[in-house]
């Protein structure tokens, strides 16, 4: 099952002309920019604002031209011109953030990947019933502090890059803990964390198949996240504390990773699942997504978050990773969007990968 058998109307004028890969100045911007030159696709950068200089610093990864708005919110007004130029919209973290995902699904321009998937990621009630009926182990979740059987973290919904997360090293801890925000009370799982950037294409008939398609790791990074990082979090917490500062899991960069060749099989299994259950359950995930979790000392990875799109964490691989180099030479997250799309126009399936 593809993502929409027939053709919207919105996709009718990439049947005439050659499409434009777009999408909002942030993020990961220069290297989807970057990506679409090098298949020698056109690119087009939404920027609030004039565009920023830095754009100027990096030729290889400027937008072929730009589109300015004063609000991210208006994009949508300008649907009209940017179909006419033939724009598929890339989505990133900031892009749907800043926009909304309501919003986001709303905007009549094509989207490269299954639009529907926001809906599923955007409410971590929904994730987890995708993930765990897809047979992924998540952090167990307690429904009252009084079950606590160790160390937990304390999640608020809409909390931006884990600010205000709170770490309990056991039930006592929690003693104090009174909150009427909605949060979900979740095991602090110890172990180390892998973003692991996978690219899931239903055209491909060949590689790591899944589905009708391929899966395919094309790189893995750890985030840095100030100001927890490392500092071998539960402990030292109380030494923040006692300073007076807050933990948070604001994440500032990202470092690059690889796994224990021998974890490979289960990291695919995970990526294989989440990929198939999405089939199942609203037509299929397309494109890049990144799969967050934990390996714990049993070897285990518990799986506490995925993003669906492309992350920053790819931004170290613009030149390829340890990964990419085994599938093509040179190939980052950006490049492969644009080589899904400019195959998927060639063969007319185009519908099959943008919505
Ligand atoms: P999230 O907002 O779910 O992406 O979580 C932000 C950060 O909190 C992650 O990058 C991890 O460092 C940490 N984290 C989230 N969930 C857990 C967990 N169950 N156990 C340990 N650390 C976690």
């Amino acid at each position: 099952m593809g993502i929409e058998l027939s053709t919207p109307a919105r996709l009718a004028p990439l049947i005439e002309r050659p499409p434009t890969v777009a999408t909002l100045c942030s993020h990961s911007s220069l290297q989807i920019f970057h990506g679409a030159r090098v298949e020698g696709l056109a690119s087009l950068g939404i920027s609030v604002g004039p565009p920023q200089k830095f754009y100027d610093a990096f030729p290889l990864g400027r937008p072929d031209s730009f589109l300015t708005v004063p609000k991210v919110k208006e994009i949508g007004r300008h649907a009209a011109r940017l179909r006419s130029e033939g724009a598929i919209l890339v989505p990133h973290g900031s892009f749907v953030e800043y926009l909304g995902p309501e919003a986001f699904m709303e905007l009549d321009v094509p989207v490269f990947g299954n639009r529907a998937v926001i809906g599923w990621e955007s409410d971590r009630e929904k994730e987890r019933v995708w993930l765990e009926s897809a047979g992924v182990q998540m952090p167990k979740r307690f429904a009252d502090p009084s079950e606590v059987d160790g160390p937990v973290i304390v999640k608020y919904y809409g909390a931006k890059g884990g600010k205000g997360f709170f770490l309990a090293k056991n039930r006592h801890a929690l003693d104090d803990f009174h909150s009427n925000d909605p949060h979900v009370i979740q095991e602090y799982v110890l172990g180390t964390r892998y973003y692991v950037h996978f690219f899931y294409s239903p055209l491909s008939d060949r590689g790591y198949r899944v589905g009708h398609g391929s899966l395919e790791l094309l790189g893995m990074d750890r985030r840095d996240e100030a100001n927890i990082d490392e500092l071998y979090k539960l402990g030292s917490q109380e030494e923040l504390l006692r300073a007076g500062i807050r933990p948070t899991f604001v994440v500032t960069g990202n470092v690059p990773v690889v796994l224990r060749e021998s974890l490979l099989p289960k990291i695919f299994d995970v990526g294989a699942r989440i990929v198939e259950r999405s089939i199942e359950l609203f037509g299929g995930m397309v494109g890049p997504f990144c799969v967050e979790g934990i390996m714990t000392e049993e070897l285990e990875f518990k799986v506490f978050e995925i993003s669906t799109r492309i992350v920053a964490g790819t931004n170290l691989f613009i030149n390829g990773s340890s990964y990419s180099d085994l599938v093509a030479p040179q190939l980052s997250m950006g490049r492969r969007i644009a080589q899904e799309i400019k195959w998927a126009r060639s063969e007319g399936r185009l519908a099959e990968v943008v919505s």
